[in-house]
């Protein structure tokens, strides 16, 4: 189902994680962010768009992750974007040719089956430097980072006061740093929540790959819950992250910190 979250831009969230696809509406049809996440969901996404007589008319993938590369035939053939560091990660990945044996180890195997994975991954790369969205509609302003995933971004539909964050300022999900192949990811990620907040200003409505879509007031919430996650990661302090205990709203994520403080260490 598809619920308005501002003037033009509506949000399906599926069940998997929470995750949220974003649908912009411009003058001949509309831009998909990031669809997910099971087949069925897709369909009904299709299906939601059709009823409204808004065809597909171009994709955006925030980041090279499976959850936020997926597509259904029945969404149409719309040129897919992202940035083209994020997009040749996507195709480095699955040019590997064991990549679907490695798949148990990222979709949950309760779900697995459910995701369809023809069209994964398809994403036409932007020229490095892309400053917005090329599409018939609102200005998407294309904010990269190098924080989560090579490439990252979040999109900024300014005359909308939308911000769409990628997989960033969740009030479910703890900041989760690539550190495949980074010199500094706790430095890159204060960067990258620097740059958001850099927008804040702007923003009346954000949308986080995960979890709940939030005011003016929780942009400022998440960055400070974010920041201090990742200042007490660096500092090998206990984070004291509501994210992560007993009322997590995902067990799983202490495992993640667990796993980043291993690494980081
Ligand atoms: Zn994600």
């Amino acid at each position: 189902m598809l619920r308005q979250v501002a003037e033009g831009v509506l949000v399906h969230q599926s069940e998997f994680c929470q995750t949220n696809t974003v649908v912009v509406q411009g003058r001949a049809g509309v831009l998909l962010i990031d669809p997910g996440v099971l087949g069925s969901e897709l369909a009904a996404i299709a299906a939601d768009l059709a009823e409204l007589g808004q065809p597909v008319v171009a994709g955006f993938s925030t980041h090279p992750h499976w959850d936020h590369l997926l597509w259904d035939a029945r969404l149409g053939a719309a040129p897919r974007y992202g940035t083209a560091r994020g997009a040749a990660a996507a195709a480095a990945w699955l040019s590997d040719p064991s990549w679907k044996d490695r798949l148990p180890q990222l979709i949950p195997p309760d779900i697995v089956e459910q995701v369809p994975l023809d069209l994964l991954g398809l994403v036409t790369g932007l020229p490095a430097g892309t400053a917005q969205v090329p599409w018939d509609g609102p200005n998407v302003r294309i904010i990269e980072h190098q924080a989560h995933a090579p490439g990252h971004a979040a999109l900024l539909i300014g005359e909308r006061g939308v911000l769409v964050a990628g997989d960033m300022l969740s009030d479910v999900l703890i900041p989760m740093l690539n550190v495949n192949g980074t010199a500094d990811p706790t430095g890159d990620y204060l960067a990258a929540l620097r740059l958001l907040e850099g927008v804040a200003g702007d923003v009346e409505v954000m949308v986080p790959g995960h979890g709940s879509v939030g005011g003016a007031d929780q942009v400022r919430a998440r960055l400070d819950q974010d920041r201090a996650y990742v200042h007490a990661l660096r500092d090998a302090r206990d984070p004291g992250d509501s994210r992560l205990g007993p009322a997590a709203t995902y067990d799983w994520v202490a495992s993640v910190h667990a796993w980043q403080v291993q690494r980081l260490a």
